[in-house]
């Protein structure tokens, strides 16, 4: 069993995995009109959409690999409708956008980016286990519809299908939005700021400085650096994954909440909630919980054995939803913080939002909704 390692990895090719590991320490635009701090799914789909828009010059650095943070730990799900059950519609309306734009970007990438059609079942007691209201695309299955599509679920339960949702493998889709970046840098750390009244005007690193003409943070959770006075509150939550060896259980489709099927005959589960848990270690427990739960819904997976099983900390503000927005006080500077349970789904909506913003100097109309002002600013520490 690979403890740790998401399996992600271990599904790309040389090249794919060369790409995230791009030109390591090698800063090639010292003064980009733009530079994109950060190399997860946020950061990455930024750069390709400021550079769609011919905005200038793009440098991204990033201080490990691409994907080392929580976008290559996540499940990668593209999910958006079962969010009507418990988001508001501009939240739900940014992830509409934002998968219709995967499936844009998964046509028009040469290779494509792995996108994977899927319909997605929610199980619950009743229909109004999920929610009292019922969305017009939701089709109500019976506990024996289930059974029939679901053979060798223990669980007799109805269910909320949603179809046309989708999944990626999201260090594929990452490298190959990465592939035609013109200038990537991993192993590069910004560490500071300086400012000239409200601009930025300089970015040191730790392959020395940059001059930016503008600068996106996407860095998970709010940067914190020397010069940079932001003050979002966020915080970050564990959760763990495992996918098991190939089975012969096989699963139609997501069904929530016992696994996805991946391609090879494996199982993807979990995604849990560690509140509080802040240690970077797979907890042993918490991974048998997990196929001990997968087991008991699927008895026919018998001793089926753990491939791998990893987890990773998802960034996130108090209200669980991201800030899309221009730094607070500082014309030439954006950031996008805190996507939580959804950043590989908006990742492509977000990009396209900032690319917007910077193009006409003014904020996209819906943007209003992401804007780091919904949180007060904590009074000073004394
Ligand atoms: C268990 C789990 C399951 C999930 N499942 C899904 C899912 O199914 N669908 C979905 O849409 N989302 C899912 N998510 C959420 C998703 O993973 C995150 O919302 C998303 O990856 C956030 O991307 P990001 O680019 O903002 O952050 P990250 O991926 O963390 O990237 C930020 C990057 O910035 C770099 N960085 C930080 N500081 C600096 C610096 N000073 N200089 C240079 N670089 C810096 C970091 O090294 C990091 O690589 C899941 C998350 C978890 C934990």
């Amino acid at each position: 069993m690979s403890v740790g390692q998401a399996i992600w990895r271990d599904q790309l090719t040389d090249g794919q995995l060369a790409v995230l590991g791009r030109d390591p320490g090698t800063v090639e635009l010292a003064r980009p009109d733009i530079l994109v701090v950060g190399g997860g799914m946020l950061g990455v789909a930024i750069a390709a959409a400021v550079g769609d828009a011919r905005l200038g010059s793009v440098q991204l650095i990033e201080a490990g690999r691409l994907g080392s943070g929580a976008t290559g730990g996540a499940t990668g799900l593209l999910i958006p409708e079962p969010h009507q059950w418990s988001d508001p519609e501009t939240f739900v309306d940014l992830e509409r956008a934002s998968l219709e734009r995967w499936r844009y970007l998964d046509q028009v990438t040469p290779g494509g980016l792995g996108l994977v059609e899927l319909d997605w079942i929610g199980l619950a007691p009743d229909r109004g286990g999920l929610a009292a209201h019922q969305p017009v695309n939701v089709e109500w299955l019976d506990a024996g519809q289930i059974s029939a599509l679901v053979p060798g679920l223990a669980w007799r339960l109805g269910g909320a299908l949603i179809r046309h949702q989708a999944r990626v493998n999201p260090l594929r889709a990452l490298a190959g939005l990465a592939v035609d970046l013109p200038a990537v840098a991993t192993g590069v750390a910004a560490t500071a700021v300086t400012m000239k009244g409200d601009r930025l005007v300089s970015v040191a690193t730790s392959a020395g400085l940059i001059s930016p003409g503008a600068v996106v943070f996407a860095t998970g959770q709010p940067q914190v650096l020397d010069g940079l006075d932001l003050d979002i509150p966020a915080d970050r939550v564990k959760g763990h994954l495992l996918v098991t060896e190939p089975v012969r259980v096989r699963l139609p489709c997501t069904i929530a909440p016992v696994a996805t099927p991946l391609e090879d005959g494996r199982l993807l589960a979990g995604g849990t909630f560690d509140y509080g848990d802040e240690s970077p270690a797979v907890r042993p427990e918490v991974v048998d919980a997990i196929m001990g739960g997968l087991r008991a819904a699927l008895p026919a997976l018998g001793g089926a054995g753990v491939s791998h099983a990893w987890c990773c900390f998802r960034p996130r503000h108090p209200d669980g939803r991201p800030v899309i927005d221009r730094v607070p006080g500082i014309r030439n500077a954006w950031l996008t913080s805190g996507h939580f349970r959804t950043g590989i789904l908006n990742a492509p909506a977000t990009g396209l939002e900032i690319a917007r913003w910077i193009s006409a100097g003014r904020p996209p109309p819906e943007a209003r909704a992401w804007s780091a002002a919904r949180f007060p600013r904590r009074a000073a520490e004394f």
